[in-house]
């Protein structure tokens, strides 16, 4: 090897290293959250590379994807048509965010801020608060940037963890994918992916933001649509509290994208539903404690709570991990509606 090539190699190794470095340091620059960091070289490799090393959960034992979810994977008291009707409209509903850029307006000290300005690629989840028919031109990438903007489009708003996609810059530079639920859904094209638009609300201190994004597939929005109409919390609450009486704590579903990998559904307890007990303080204002599994990638998504009826009157996503005492918590619980416009 002539001395050029010899340095040239050199060069493109010790990039290589760096590249490795960084995307070390961004996944250990976010506090106790669960957002996936992966780069450099093959997407899908480093993904499965993260979830066979993983040291949080090793195994995944209790991870179910979610295209095998099924009835027996539910507690006895829960188990009824109902119920996983419900959780699997939530799964239909859930998406995998890949954020593609880290916005300079992330506060210091806020997560991933020591990263500003970096095309590092973070992964989380999140969840369709609502889809309805577009009004307007239409602000999806493709035509914003053509000169005929398509007449017919849909408004999907993506419920998540703030610290996800932080503002309106992240969210343009964030792909959402819709039906990621095993790997044939990616290689045959039933995942549809599109890039964010923008963010209409967010609370850091809550950790939520609402994402929204158009898209112009009918399909898309028929199903999305469907799954909205087929999830009766109220409903779910009702029956769950009716069979839960043999049951110690109330169960705590969370549909993610751990490592950035397709669909999974872990099952869990809730252990409390806030940090710091304060009499005064308003439950539904708390966030929630819980043994349910979550990973790397699993930021944002959502939380489902089944035995508790105030609970359900909110909506809620994963947040992180409480290492210390080996257990996950959510952002807090939002009661109010959030103004999509
Ligand atoms: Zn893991
Ligand atoms: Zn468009």
């Amino acid at each position: 090897m002539s001395n050029a090539t010899s340095e040239t190699g050199e060069a493109s190794s010790s990039m290589e290293q760096r590249c490795v470095d960084l995307v070390w340091e961004k996944k250990h620059d976010q506090g106790c959250h669960e957002c996936e960091v992966i780069g450099g070289s093959s997407e899908a490799e480093e993904s499965d590379q993260a979830w066979t090393k993983c040291t949080k959960n090793p195994g995944h034992y209790k991870f179910l994807p979610a295209s095998k979810f099924a009835l027996k994977h539910l507690d006895r008291g829960f188990r009824c048509t109902m119920v996983f009707n419900s959780i699997k409209a939530i799964s239909d509903l859930t998406v995998r965010l890949r954020v593609t850029y880290t916005s300079l307006n992330r506060p210091n000290g806020y997560a991933f801020a020591k990263y500003k300005g970096s095309h590092i690629l973070h992964l989380g989840s999140g969840w369709v608060y609502r889809v309805r028919l577009g009004e307007g031109p239409c602000p999806c990438r493709d035509c914003t940037i053509s000169s005929a903007s398509s007449t017919q489009w849909y408004r999907i708003y993506i419920f998540t963890a703030c610290h996800v996609v932080y503002n309106s810059e992240e969210a343009q530079h964030t792909m959402v994918d819709f039906f990621y639920d095993d790997e044939t859904f990616r290689k045959t094209g039933k995942m549809s992916t599109i890039w964010g638009s923008e963010v209409v609300v967010k609370d850091e201190d809550k950790d939520y933001s609402l994402l929204s994004c158009a898209i112009h597939s009918n399909d898309l929005f028929m199903k999305l649509k469907e799954a909205r109409q087929n999830l009766s919390l109220r409903e779910l609450v009702r029956r769950a509290l009716r069979n839960s009486q043999s049951l110690p704590k109330p169960a705590v579903v969370i549909v993610s994208h751990p490592h950035g990998q397709a669909k999974q559904i872990t099952v869990g307890r809730l252990v409390r539903m806030k940090f710091d007990a304060e009499p005064r303080e308003q439950v539904s204002d708390k966030c929630l404690v819980y043994t349910t599994d979550t990973c790397p990638g699993s930021s944002g998504a959502p939380v489902i709570v089944i035995g508790s009826r105030t609970m359900f009157s909110g909506f809620v996503s994963h947040s992180g991990c409480k290492q210390v005492e080996k257990v996950n918590y959510s952002g807090e619980i939002v009661v109010s509606k959030l103004e999509t416009s």
